[in-house]
């Protein structure tokens, strides 16, 4: 099998939240803008497959401050806080056998790295509340909070690792899809509930609806 370099994003592919919408991020950062901006700026924003600096713009903007890029940093701070807070009352939990997959990938010659809408902040404090802190790198990879754009941090994430592999996104959302073609990369979807599997595959994107990544993974590189 050829080496790949397996870029993860993080909500919704490695984990996710238990009981009702909205979860601990989304909570997190509408806690935020109702601190900073006196009213929570979340509404109707898309967090599955978004970025932090995108979304602390919209917020921030919808807001009408004026020192954007202050209220952007000042709105992120808050976020991190708020979601470490969330997270000790409601962890999140690994989507399906992350441990094994990627315990399997390392032993198979596989370089394992994010590529995630998440600041790196916020991806190591999600990644902890999860257990699964241990199996990525923080270095390395690509953030939300270094680019704005989807296909920007998952470009910066393929040049970290450039020698490693060929780069294989795995991602849950259309936009992972997009930024993953953006950059030439071969990407595949990691679909956990139906309205998922239909996204993905309006957007043409290898599925691992059903089955699972370690074997999608597996026919990816035969
Ligand atoms: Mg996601």
């Amino acid at each position: 099998m050829r080496r790949a370099v397996l870029l993860f994003d993080i909500d919704g592919t490695l984990l996710t939240f238990r009981g009702p919408s909205p979860g601990p991020g989304r909570t997190a950062m509408a806690r935020a803008s109702i601190e900073l901006f006196g009213a929570d700026h979340t509404a109707g924003l898309r967090f599955a497959g978004g970025t932090d600096l995108s979304l602390a713009r919209a917020i921030a903007t919808a807001a009408s401050v004026m020192a954007l890029e202050e209220a952007r940093q000042a709105l992120l701070a808050r976020y991190t806080a708020y979601l470490e807070e969330e997270l000790s009352r409601r962890p999140y939990v690994p989507l399906g056998d992350v441990h094994g997959t990627v315990v399997w990938a390392k032993s198979a010659g596989h370089r394992v790295a994010l590529a995630t809408g998440n600041l790196r902040e916020g991806a190591a404090i999600k990644l902890r509340s999860a257990g699964l802190h241990e199996l990525f790198p923080l270095e390395g990879g690509g953030f939300g909070g270094d680019h704005e754009a989807r296909a920007d941090f998952v470009r910066a994430a393929i040049e970290a690792a450039a020698g490693h592999g060929e780069p294989i996104v795995i991602g849950d959302t259309d936009a992972d899809v997009a930024a993953a073609r953006a950059t030439g990369a071969r990407v595949i979807g990691v679909a956990t509930s139906p309205a998922a599997c239909e996204e993905l595959a309006a957007a043409d994107a290898r599925r691992g609806c059903g089955a699972s990544l370690r074997a999608a993974i597996e026919a990816l590189l035969r």
